[in-house]
């Protein structure tokens, strides 16, 4: 079976296709979902999935994209993480690839808004879901500064979603003990670089997801993603490390449960 580790079935686009969604996750034998959170407006409507259908789950966090929408404090982060089946704190993270006319000295409100979810990742004990574009420099340094060693007590932990940085970027956030997941970027022609470090990722550290509604995977490229695509990464992942799509789709699922520890409740 496999999971998608990163979804937002909450955006309209997929929410009106939901029932079309789940049969063909069934057909794709794609047992769960996480459906990530990026704002607290939107929070409530990610919690409904989550509550309304016992294989997904949910996240509670602001994307560092979303400006103009509520600013959490750690408080507000702390209080829906502790509702049942929040189980992840993000999607948080830096993305400077949106910088316009500003400068990196100017998103020091992202960097604010990144240490408020380490820091209710760690008060609530759910691990972290880091989105990083063009920033990894920056968001593993302050992944430093707030604590998240591998070694450390009480660190957070989590996942870079996503994963496009380089072998030593990925290297790096293994050795904080996070870690890393591919999605349908990784089967685009133009992504051997990304292959190799895939290659690099030991298994047991690597996550699958869609990141759906976007970056759907080869052969449906450019077309609206949704959950039952996870496969296709799986298939990729399979190629690179020579292994099965059986062994990489246990042992992702595997990693899924071992990271994200509310899932089995
Ligand atoms: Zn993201
Ligand atoms: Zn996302």
């Amino acid at each position: 079976m496999f999971t998608d580790s990163h979804c937002h079935l909450s955006f309209p686009e997929l929410q009106a296709q939901l029932p079309q969604i789940r049969e063909a996750m069934v057909k794709a034998r794609v047992e769960r979902a996480l459906c990530i959170c990026t704002t607290l407006e939107e929070f409530e409507t990610v919690h409904a999935l989550a509550m309304t259908y016992d294989n997904f789950w949910c996240s509670v966090g602001v994307h560092p994209d979303n400006e103009g929408v509520t600013e959490p404090n750690v408080d507000d982060l702390v209080h829906r993480a502790a509702l049942p089946k929040v189980v992840a704190i993000g999607e948080t993270g830096l993305d400077y690839y949106r910088l316009g006319e500003r400068s990196v000295a100017d998103m020091h409100w992202q960097r604010e808004r990144f240490r408020t979810h380490i820091r209710a990742a760690r008060h609530s004990a759910k691990p972290l879901v880091i989105h990083t574009r063009n920033a990894s420099v920056d968001t593993l340094e302050i992944l430093r500064e707030e604590g998240e060693s591998a070694d450390s007590a009480g660190r957070a932990g989590g996942v870079f979603h996503c994963f496009t940085e380089s072998a030593e970027v990925a290297q790096a956030a293994l050795s904080l003990g996070f870690y890393i997941s591919f999605s349908g970027i990784l089967t685009f022609k133009n992504a051997s670089d990304l292959r190799e470090v895939a290659r690099s990722v030991p298994l047991d550290r690597i996550l699958i997801e869609t990141d759906s509604p976007y970056l759907a995977p080869m052969p449906y490229r450019g077309k609206t993603n949704n959950p039952s695509y996870v496969p296709y990464v799986a298939r990729q992942v399979a190629d690179v490390k020579q292994l099965s799509i059986e062994e990489v789709a246990e042992a992702t699922s595997r990693n899924f449960e071992r990271l994200f520890t509310g899932v089995k409740a």
